[in-house]
Order: structure tokens, then sequence, then C-alpha cells
């Protein structure tokens, strides 16, 4: 039964993962960080001061490692994917979403996750993650986020502000993912962030204060928004804007 042999292999890797992170687990716990990457070598040498400067570079970021080394006071947001949306609003959301996948052998369950983290000042990343565990697919979900960082340009486009500090946006921003679209405007300070529950906590994290957001589409579901949202914050990076 070959089947059954390629089950209890994959089990037997996470439990070794598992062993690793054990060992390891930077940042958190002040214990030593192994660099895997030659990116990693040089952020434990020194070359690079802050995050920003490692993502100025433009290299890719393959282990979070890199992120808790130099960022120890990010901070962690699951977005709650699970649980039955259900009628007139009385749903019980879950942290992870959990999806069957039919196969010879009978049902296949895995849990999916998403986890926003940033510092609050302009770094933000978001990341998914399936495992047949619960607190693995968070882990997993939590390293995918760090690997998947951007810098969030701020600013103050608001013309009843014009301050010229860093509390909102430059300009607008528009953002898809799935059937989902966003649109992020600059609001003068003391505003807030005008927003549904989701889209506050990742614009927190990226450490904008004061913003109106509009979306359209199926916003309900949380992980199309998060990443329209995401992508809107991306999109600062590339566009020019216009007001
Ligand atoms: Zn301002």
């Amino acid at each position: 039964m070959p089947e059954k042999e390629e089950l209890v292999e994959e089990e037997q890797v996470i439990e070794a993962q598992e062993e690793v992170k054990e060992v390891i687990k930077p940042g958190k716990e002040r214990k030593p960080w192994l660099p895997k990457t030659k990116l990693g070598n040089r952020v434990l040498k020194g070359e690079y001061a802050t995050i920003d400067d490692v993502l100025r570079t433009g290299e890719l970021i393959l282990e979070a490692g890199i992120v808790d080394y130099l960022v120890p006071d990010l901070k962690e947001e699951i977005i709650y994917i699970g649980g039955s949306p259900g009628k007139g609003g009385g749903s019980r959301r879950t942290a992870t979403k959990r999806t069957a996948r039919m196969h010879k052998s009978g049902r296949r369950f895995k849990l999916t996750a998403l986890i926003v983290v940033g510092n609050e000042n302009g770094v933000i990343g978001i990341g998914k993650a399936s495992s047949r565990e619960h607190r693995i697919a968070l882990e997993k979900a939590s390293e995918q986020s760090k690997i998947n960082l951007i810098r969030v340009r701020r600013g103050c486009g608001s013309w009843e502000c014009g301050c010229g500090g860093e509390h909102s946006v430059p300009f607008k921003s528009e953002g898809k993912y799935g059937s989902v679209h966003v649109r992020l405007i600059p609001a003068p300070k003391g505003v807030g962030i005008v927003a549904n529950d989701t889209t506050k906590k990742i614009l927190t994290l990226a450490g904008i204060k004061d913003i109106w957001v509009k979306t359209r589409g199926q916003t309900s579901t949380r992980q199309n928004l998060a990443y329209a949202v995401f992508d809107a914050l991306k999109n600062l990076n590339t566009t020019k804007g216009e007001m």
C-alpha cells in the first residue's frame, strides 16, 4: 500500500520540522539564530542596520529569521478566515479554515491560516499556509508573512491637512484580489482608520493612523479582502499617484 507509506513519511517530516523549531526559534526567545541563506549571513554580520536597508536592496528574503533578527518588535495578527459565515451575521469565526479533499483512502482535511505582521512603522507582511495541524498552519503562515514583507510608503496626501507628516498615505491607491477592490484615500489627522475590522488590523500594523477605505466586492471573504488591502499598500510603492 504505497498510499499509506506516503502518509507516514509526511508525518515524520512534520515532526522533524517541529524539533528544529524548538532548537532555533530566532528572535522571541533570544536563542542563537543560524542563517540558512547568504542574505541571512550578511544580516548576522551586521551589514544591514535596519530591515529597510534589506528591503531597499530588492533582494528576496528567503528566511523569516532575517525579519525576527532585524525587527524584534514585529507584531502579529491572525486574520480569522475560518468558520461558517452563516446567515444574518450569526457567524462564528475561527483562526484556521478547514477544507477537505477527496482521496482514494477517504477524506483528507487541511487547515489554512492567514497571518499579517507589521512593526506599526512602515513595514508589513502577509502570509498563508496550510497543514493538517492548526498550530503548524499558524506557525508556517507566520513564517510566510515575514518572507512576504514590504515597505509601506506613508505620507500626508490630504489637502485638508497638509501637515507633511507620515500619518496617512501620500496619495490614493487601489488594490484588487479576487472580486475584492480596495481604495485607500488620504485623510487628515484625527480621522482615524475608517474601515472594517480586518482592514483596520492591517493598516494599524502598517503604521497608518488616518485613512478612508472604500471597498467593493465580496469583502466577507476575509482572505481576499486582506490580500486586496496588501495589494493597495504595495501599489503605493509603484504608482506615482494622482490626487
Ligand atoms: Zn497631515
